[in-house]
Formats: structure tokens, C-alpha cells, sequence
């Protein structure tokens, strides 16, 4: 295992990706019933983007510091991540502390509801453990998150997120997470899911559709933010995200936020967008 998130935490791909998260959150928030989250690949939760591995590779200064400058042109839907980004940053002008998913999450959180955390990296799980010590509300497990979908869903709350966001270092991360996902939602079909996904050679994501549309799952939508036209496969040219099961509206609302998010940073003109895989009623869209 040799990704640690601390080295991007903050870049496009995440500004993308926790952007969409926190809309689908406060989303959920709108109901009082209890929701559940199930995050699969949890990170450390927590980033200074002043310390040693976010300086070196410097990517917040083209993701998150860069969209803070222009948030102000940004619409309504983006507005659940800026005020999380101004809670932590206590309403300073740059961004400093950098919430993971798993904050974000608990950011969101009322006191009826609740976290499940997997992380496998040794180090990684103890500063997370850290992070959550005493609230009762997240459980953090050194585990599998592939594993963690058979063994935590579905849960007592009927409602609820599944978030999986792997390091795509396997060649084979692509496939495991169609297999995750018709595993999990043959466990829990009702339940919300965000899948990430990397977006550099166009074939591979077409076969990563073609797979996803084969499973059946109705209402599922992908939808992307890319800073290259390029078909490159040795770099990222976009991040790319697949909704399961989204909340009512999605679809108009990223359609209007994701091109949004592409000029605040400055990501050039590589496709933006989304479009339904299977739409509500199970057909190909
Ligand atoms: N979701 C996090 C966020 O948005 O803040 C970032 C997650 S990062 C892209 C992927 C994480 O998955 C890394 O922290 C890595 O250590 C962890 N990881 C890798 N393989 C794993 C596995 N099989 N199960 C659980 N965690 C894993």
C-alpha cells in the first residue's frame, strides 16, 4: 500500500468529488429520519495543506486554493462545501485544514446519525482513531473497506450513503468496484452510493460504463469534471464520480455545479457533465 491521501488531499479530483458529497448530504439532512454512511477508504479524515506532503506536491494550490479565490461566481449547490471549508478555517481567505470524506461526513451529521469508517493503512487508521476518539457517533475499523460492504451493510437507519473511494493503484480497481457495488446493493438496493473513479484512458472508462450498465442498477449517473482533453493513461486527466440511487434533482444540479467547479479551477475545457447510465426505470439512458 503505498498511497497516502496526505499527499492530494485538496486537489481537483477531491474538490470535485467533496463538493458532490456535501450537496448529497445536506440532501439527506432534509429528512429528520436518522441516515447512515458507510465510508470504504477513509483516509485520515483530516489534512493541513501547509505540512510536508501536501507542500511537496503542491496540488491544493490548483484544486481547493484556487476554486476558494473564485467561490464567490459559484452556485448555491456548492455552498454546503464552502461552509465547511469556512467552519474549519474558522473564516480565514485560504484554506489551511482540509476536511477528508469522513469529516465532511461528520461536519453534516446531526446527533440521530451515524459513521462507519474502514481504512486499511496501519498509520492511517491510528490518526483517524485519533480524530474520532471520543465521539460516539463514528466507529473507525482497520479493515478491508471491500470487505466492510458485506459486513456492515444494510444498516438498522433504512437510509443512507456508501461512499468508495479506492487509490486505484490495483490494475484491477475498476472491476472490483462493479463487483462491490452489485454485492452491496443485492445487500441494500435502497440505500444512496458515491463511487470515485479516474478519469486517463477514455477506453477504460468506457469499458467501467459498459460494465456498470450491465449490472441492471437502475438510477445510476456518472458524472465527470475533466482538466484534459488528453487520452492520456499515465496521468489524471479528470475525476469522475458514480451516483447511485441520487437524490431528486442531481442531474439539473451537477449540470450547473460541475462546469462551475471547471472554470473556478481555471481546469481548462476537457469534458464536463454527467449522464444517466440506467436511468429510473432500468433502461439504458
Ligand atoms: N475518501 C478519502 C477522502 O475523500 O478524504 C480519501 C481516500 S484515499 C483516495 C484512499 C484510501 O484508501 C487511502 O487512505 C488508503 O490507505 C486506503 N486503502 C487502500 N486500500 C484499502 C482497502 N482495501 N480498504 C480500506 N482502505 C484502503
Amino acid at each position: 500500500m503505498n498511497y497516502r491521501h496526505a499527499f492530494h488531499a485538496g486537489n481537483a479530483a477531491d474538490v470535485m468529488k467533496h463538493a458532490v458529497l456535501a450537496w448529497v448530504l445536506e440532501r439527506l439532512r432534509g429528512k429528520e429520519a436518522p441516515f447512515f454512511v458507510l465510508d470504504t477508504h477513509a483516509g485520515i479524515g483530516r489534512y493541513d495543506l501547509d505540512d510536508q506532503a501536501a507542500s511537496r506536491t503542491g496540488e491544493a494550490l490548483r484544486g481547493v486554493r484556487r476554486v476558494i479565490a473564485g467561490a464567490s461566481a459559484l452556485p448555491d449547490a456548492a455552498r454546503p462545501y464552502l461552509d465547511l471549508l469556512a467552519r474549519l478555517n474558522e473564516g480565514a481567505t485560504t484554506v489551511r485544514h482540509y476536511p477528508g470524506s469522513p469529516l465532511i461526513t461528520r461536519m453534516m451529521m446531526r446527533g440521530q446519525d451515524r459513521l462507519l469508517l474502514a481504512e486499511l493503512h496501519a498509520e492511517d487508521v491510528q490518526t483517524l482513531r485519533n480524530l474520532f476518539r471520543t465521539d460516539a457517533q463514528v466507529s473507525v475499523h482497520h479493515m478491508d473497506g471491500w470487505l466492510s460492504l458485506k459486513a456492515h451493510l444494510p444498516p438498522k437507519e433504512r437510509r443512507g450513503l456508501v461512499v468508495i473511494d479506492p487509490p486505484f493503484e490495483a490494475p484491477d480497481e475498476y472491476e472490483r468496484m462493479v463487483a462491490a457495488l452489485v454485492l452491496a446493493y443485492r445487500r441494500w438496493a435502497t440505500g444512496q452510493y458515491l463511487l470515485w473513479y479516474p478519469v486517463k484512458d477514455r477506453a477504460a472508462v468506457w469499458r467501467f460504463h459498459q460494465m456498470l450498465e450491465d449490472t441492471g442498477i437502475p438510477k445510476m449517473l456518472s458524472a465527470e469534471l475533466c482538466w484534459s482533453d488528453d487520452d492520456r493513461s499515465d496521468r489524471l486527466n479528470g475525476s469522475g464520480l458514480i451516483l447511485v440511487n441520487p437524490p431528486w434533482k442531481t442531474e439539473e444540479t451537477l449540470s450547473d455545479l460541475l462546469p462551475a467547479l471547471q472554470t473556478a479551477l481555471a481546469a481548462g475545457t476537457g469534458p464536463v457533465g454527467c449522464r444517466w447510465l440506467r436511468d429510473e426505470t432500468g433502461k439504458p439512458a
